[in-house]
């Protein structure tokens, strides 16, 4: 199979995890008889720089000529102070919109070699914990209004949007339905329904399309504040996790640190047909940045799902999990999911050792 991946690195220690993806793609490409190209764009910071804009049209053309998109991070305190508008976050979502990906899925999953890294107890991770969070990603308060203005008697105001329409709840509905079809045939469905009117659409939209789509599911409602709370309580009570865009990136960061450590979260956004963006769900880490020391697994992770979820390449994104799983029974760890007595390796080492046992 003949693929063409356009690769936007970013900033911080974007490019050395999407190097260590590369490095397990050319593997797989060589073992199972592809061939990958990768094609490097600017997105970001280094876009800033180099443009004067955080998503310059030329990436966003290779994009969408490209089979799929694989990301690092983007970010950095260097470009903290620009106004919101040219800041480097501001290229991520751009970019998300342009390809219409209006779906993203962050699987957050305990290896049960890491369980030690889980901050939570003992006797709540030995059920295991596989949640996944499908979260809207181009409606809601990242994509609505907002101003600024300066009230009489309470000064400098500023204002954001909530808004989602019937159309996006039932596509991302959709998608989480197939997921859960495919697992627990349950959901639960994240909003705060008590309070807010674009909630109450949601939860409203949720049941009918998935009782009239896929009766078999069965659909549970959870407001927000509580579901933050039932995560580090009974994390193994959840399986397919669906919500809005800012529900869904705050809650799977917290998914995430329950499963060990940010590095090792992947995730895949997606749209109507099979390019997507794949990236890990951290950022730009830029206190790290530069020395070999970050995970690079969350970024391999992403690749895999690459080849299953765009390309259905199931067997060789299995070989990547397998040869993931392997790597940490054998006992090398990042600097970030450290523990006693085992093996420390820095970013590249992890990728290569990964590579090595696909
Ligand atoms: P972060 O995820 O970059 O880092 C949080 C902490 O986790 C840091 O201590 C960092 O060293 C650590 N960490 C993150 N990824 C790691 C990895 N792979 N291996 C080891 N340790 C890792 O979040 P932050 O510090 O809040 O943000 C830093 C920059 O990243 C900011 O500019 C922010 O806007 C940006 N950001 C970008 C994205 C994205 O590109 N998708 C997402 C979140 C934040």
């Amino acid at each position: 199979m003949k693929k063409h991946i356009a690769v936007l690195a970013g900033d911080g220690i974007g490019p050395e995890i999407t190097d260590g993806a590369i490095t397990v793609l050319k593997k797989i490409a060589e073992k199972y008889g592809h061939e990958f190209t990768f094609e490097p764009l600017l997105l970001g910071g280094c876009a800033i720089d180099a443009y004067g804009e955080p998503l310059p049209a030329i990436t966003t053309e290779r994009c969408l000529k490209s089979d799929s998109v694989l990301l690092g991070a983007v970010g950095g305190p260097k470009w903290d102070s620009l106004p919101g508008d040219r800041r480097p976050e501001k290229g991520l979502l751009g970019i998300r919109k342009a390809m219409n990906l209006y779906s993203n899925i962050r699987p957050a999953k305990l290896w049960s070699a890491l369980a030690d890294a889980s901050p939570l107890k003992k006797n709540l991770v030995e059920k295991g914990i596989e949640i996944i969070v499908v979260r809207e990603l181009t409606g809601g308060i990242y994509f609505g209004e907002r101003g600024k203005y300066v009230d009489e008697s309470m000064g400098e105001t500023a204002w954001d949007t909530e808004k989602y329409s019937v159309e996006e709840i039932k596509r991302i509905t959709k998608i989480a339905c197939e997921l859960a079809m495919k697992r627990s045939k349950r959901i639960i469905s994240v909003d705060k329904a008590n309070v807010l009117e674009s909630s109450r659409l949601w939860r409203k939209t949720v049941h009918e399309y998935a009782e009239q789509n896929y009766p078999e599911i069965t659909v549970t409602d959870m407001l927000v504040d509580n579901t933050a709370m039932q995560i580090v309580k009974n994390p193994a009570q959840f399986d397919v996790l669906l919500t809005s865009n800012m529900f869904g990136d705050i809650l799977s960061d917290e998914a995430a640190q329950v499963t060990g450590s940010i590095g090792m979260l992947a995730s895949s956004s997606l749209g109507d047909g099979t390019r997507g963006l794949y990236e890990p769900i951290h950022g730009s880490a830029p206190d790290i940045a530069g020395l070999d020391v970050a995970n690079p697994i969350a970024t391999i992770l992403s690749a895999a799902m690459m080849l299953r979820d765009s390309f259905s390449l199931t067997e060789e994104c299995d070989a990547i999990e397998s040869a993931i799983a392997r790597v940490l029974d054998e006992g090398y760890r990042t600097a970030d999911i450290m523990s006693e007595g085992m093996k420390k390796v820095g970013c590249r080492e992890m990728a290569r050792l990964i590579a090595e046992r696909v």
